[in-house]
């Protein structure tokens, strides 16, 4: 691992990866805990390179907060980092990063109706610090993929905002909230709390657990959930609250009744220390993405979990075999990436999901039904160089997210829980080893009258294939870190569905109720 203090140094280290390999941003003020370390954790699993920045900013402390006695820890961080997989650390100064003089900068003023409730309205300014150091470290390091926590939830939602507005290419990918085994919110100013104020502190996080639960019942008033979280925190008068607000997580605007998601957060001191919480309360049907290598059984394991769940199959290969008649019908040459990319841009996909394992995906492309036509052997042959093609992908991705967000899907592929979905409820990696599949390989094959290769043949062939997927700079294939792996070498096809069914179920039960 390496460490940077300055932007040359950075960018002369990343410039030799910035080609064909995602880097992941991991901003951060450092005094690096539980929490950061989940994030740390996700990036190195997801990205291949991993860039933890170290910065405390003073842009986004007001002149009476805590930044003088804020904690800094160098040493354990830079251990932390190490033992984590981390490939450098950026720790650059206040005039490296071009705010020696903080009246005299370009600054980045988030909008205001993101800014002026929950903790805007009691930091001012501090969004605006926050968003222009992060756009500064988004200019240097320029990552593919950066990650925050949902406990800032303002700050993650302003930021995502900001990606946009800013037409950034940065992916920004959202983090669970760390907790002590008490529930209380791992934060760097814990550490300013005694053990009596640490213990009064999970009165935050045990209200937004009533909420949760009396949410989960059917409630979805904000009066009614607002009162309910009021009244247990009225239970310790040493918690001063200052806000207790339910708005919608996306637009950060108060919200009546939920209708599909709420933000409920909560800020306020005990002693000298100001500790913030939050919960996204949300009721949808699980994600289930399914990810693995090829000849594993996922196509037909993930239609079957489908059906018995009575969940919808989404049918990613469908939508890239749709982009490639349009490309193939539109006298495109199937190399044009930058035609091919405006052209999907503007063309419309419809996806309909099949209503049971035995029919199609219904596709239309600009009002036209291609279900058929895209199963055709000339699409077959050449959707795999449509789908090697970045824009392609990217596009597809979005159409695919824009599908799940209400849950109720199950989706294989590659990166599914890693990529595509990396916030799905259930993340299974479906394996088997390279002898297993090619011995059933070798019996499909021989049923259909095509024998005459050797067992050691396609094992190799297999373990070649692995390789190449695994290793692939667009969508490589990889084990997300909080995936649960199945191997299906000595169980059948039934067996693995029920596998998935009974750890579905169990999900239910337990953890994507609880905060
Ligand atoms: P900070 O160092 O406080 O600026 O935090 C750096 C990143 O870590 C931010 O994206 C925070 O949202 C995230 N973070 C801080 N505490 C937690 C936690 N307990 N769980 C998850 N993420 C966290």
């Amino acid at each position: 691992m390496q460490i940077f203090t300055t932007i040359p140094g950075l960018r002369t280290f990343l410039a030799d990866y910035r080609h064909d390999r995602s880097i992941a941003l991991v901003p951060t003020m450092g005094a690096l805990h539980k929490g950061h370390a989940s994030l740390i954790r996700r990036a190195v699993a997801e990205a291949e390179i991993t860039v933890v920045s170290i910065f405390v900013n003073p842009l986004q402390f007001a002149p009476t907060e805590d930044f003088s006695r804020y904690p800094r820890s160098l040493d354990s961080d830079r251990q932390l980092c190490e033992s984590l997989g981390v490939a450098a650390i950026f720790a650059p100064s206040a005039e490296t990063l071009g705010i020696g003089n903080s009246e005299d900068i370009t600054a980045v003023i988030p909008p205001i109706s993101l800014t002026s409730g929950l903790c805007g309205a009691f930091r001012p300014g501090h969004f605006q610090g926050v968003a222009t150091i992060v756009t500064r470290l988004f200019n240097i390091i320029a990552p593919t993929i950066a990650y925050f926590g949902e406990k800032d939830a303002q700050q993650l939602a302003i930021i995502r905002q900001l990606v946009r507005d800013l037409n950034l290419a940065i992916e920004i990918r959202a983090c669970a909230t760390v907790r002590e085994t008490s529930g209380l919110a791992v934060s760097s100013r814990n550490q300013y709390l005694s053990t009596a104020e640490r213990e009064k502190a999970t009165i935050i996080v045990k209200s937004l657990q009533l909420a949760l639960e009396s949410f989960h019942l059917g409630e979805r008033q904000r009066e009614k959930l607002l009162a309910i979280v009021q009244k247990n925190l009225d239970r310790v008068p040493e918690f001063r609250c200052q806000y207790l607000d339910l708005v919608h997580p996306q637009s950060l605007q108060p919200i009546e009744q939920i209708e599909t998601d709420g933000l409920l957060a909560i800020a306020g001191s005990i002693g000298q220390t100001r500790l913030i919480d939050n919960i996204i309360l949300r009721q949808r049907r699980a994600v289930i993405a399914i990810d693995g290598p090829a000849g594993a059984g996922k196509s037909t394991v993930t239609r079957l979990v489908a059906e018995k769940l009575g969940l919808t199959y989404l049918d990613t290969g469908a939508m890239y075999r749709a982009v490639t008649w349009l490309v193939v019908n539109s006298g495109l040459d199937l190399s044009a990436e930058a035609a091919i990319a405006e052209l999907l841009s503007l063309a419309k996909i419809a996806i309909i999901p099949a209503d049971s394992p035995e029919n199609a995906t219904i596709v239309k492309i600009n009002g036209q039904d291609v279900t058929l036509e895209i199963r055709s052997p000339a699409i077959t042959a050449q959707v795999s160089r449509i789908a090697a093609q970045k824009a392609v992908r990217q596009q597809l991705v979005t159409l695919q997210r824009e599908m799940g967000m209400s849950g109720g899907i199950v989706v294989e592929g590659r990166d599914i829980g890693t990529n595509v979905f990396p916030e799905a409820e259930l993340k299974i990696f479906l394996t088997a080893t390279p002898e297993e599949r090619a011995r059933r390989r070798l019996k499909d094959l021989e049923a259909q009258g095509n024998g005459g290769i050797s067992l050691a043949e396609l094992t190799q062939e297999i373990e070649k294939r692995d390789y190449l997927d695994s290793n692939r700079s667009l969508a490589p294939l990889r084990k997300a870190a909080d995936a649960i792996e199945v191997n299906s070498d000595h169980l059948s096809i039934a067996e693995v569905t029920e596998k998935i069914i009974a750890l579905y179920h169990q999900g239910e039960e337990n953890q994507w109720r609880s905060l």
